[in-house]
């Protein structure tokens, strides 16, 4: 046997983060959890009862100090709904850009692997579909999501210089819409709104006719996908998504459906530069690691539903 690896999960509080973490662990890593709780939760990870993780309170637009060796780091945080980066857009741009340099720093410091965690968010408003990794984008730079877009953008734009000019070992996954067990309620996501509503018998709120496109993928493939991409060796982005494809409208409608819910759809004013379409290609992830998502949206949905029933009564809310 090996030594036992080490890994560094910037966002380790955050709903991506605290599974990966659990994922992690599973592989037998020794994990260190940084977050300073911002969109985070320290709920997310007290169900965590092993020797081999740490948290540390640290927010990465100041220095970070990690002391011992480190194999991996896994950079995650940033905020990441749109209500989040609309409420604090200033330091959504921060740990874009001075957040992922001392995370890379870090990871060059420790001769670590470096993998951060882009979005679908860099290719905007897509003019190619499905999108794939070649295809560079259609981002308002000044409108009120350029504050997430541009900042993982000059992320991404950090991450290839550091691997070009210092030889960081680094990788860049764009995320696409990613749902599951410990999203907030409130963090104004269509599958965490819409399932709070259904189960709240409350009209779920439709941006626009509803005829906007994501794809949704559940998130223990989506962790699984970035361990992978992790173990793989190659530097340009990778998306990872499910690439099943609903509207928004059918969403909406799968959730009422499953929760037998009586709620029923109003449709209200869609927000400013919100996507129509959007579907990742995944075949560069599939080559090159044999990943794709295994959970189809409805079982997914599911076990989503059953985690926000079960969060809600402990919160006696209803
Ligand atoms: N959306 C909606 N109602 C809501 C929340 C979101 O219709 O209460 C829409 C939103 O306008 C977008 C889609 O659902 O078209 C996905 O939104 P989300 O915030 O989940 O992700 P993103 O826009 O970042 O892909």
């Amino acid at each position: 046997m090996g030594e036992q690896k080490v890994s560094v999960v910037t966002g380790a509080a955050g709903f991506i983060g605290s599974h990966l973490c659990d994922y992690l662990l599973t592989k037998g890593h020794r994990v260190i959890g940084l977050d300073n709780l911002n969109t985070g939760t320290l709920r997310n990870l007290e169900h965590i009862d092993s020797g081999d993780f740490v948290y540390r309170n640290v927010d990465i637009t100041e220095f970070i100090e990690i002391p011992g060796r480190v194999d991996y780091v896994y950079h995650l945080a940033s905020p990441a709904s749109p209500i989040d980066y609309l409420q604090i857009p200033l330091h959504t741009l921060k740990v874009g850009a001075v957040g992922t340099r001392n995370a890379i720093g870090l990871a060059k410091w420790k001769r670590a692997r470096f993998l951060i965690t882009s979005t679908s968010e860099v290719y905007g408003d897509p003019e190619v579909h499905p999108q794939t990794e070649d295809y560079w984008g259609n981002v308002n730079p000044i409108g009120p999501r350029s504050v997430y877009d541009e900042a993982k953008r000059y992320a991404e734009t950090t991450t290839m210089a550091y691997h070009r000019q210092q030889g960081v070992d680094t990788r860049i996954v764009r995320l696409f819409n990613t749902y599951g067990p410990r999203m907030r309620p409130y963090d104004g996501r269509a599958v965490p709104t819409f399932i709070r509503q259904a189960l709240e018998d409350k009209h779920l709120t439709v941006f626009g006719d509803g005829s906007q496109t994501r794809s949704f993928c559940y998130v223990s493939d989506l962790v699984e996908g970035i361990y992978r991409v992790m173990e793989c060796h190659y530097h340009s982005p990778i998306n990872l998504g499910n690439p099943s494809e609903y509207t928004i409208k059918q969403l909406a409608e799968l959730i009422i459906r499953i929760t037998a819910s009586k709620s029923e759809i109003i449709y209200q004013a869609l927000p400013t530069d919100d996507p129509k379409r959007r579907r990742p290609d995944i075949s560069r992830a599939k080559e090159l690691t044999g990943w794709e998502p295994g959970v189809a949206v409805e079982d997914g949905l599911q076990r989503t539903i059953e985690w926000f029933s079960e969060y809600f009564r402990e919160e006696g809310t209803f």
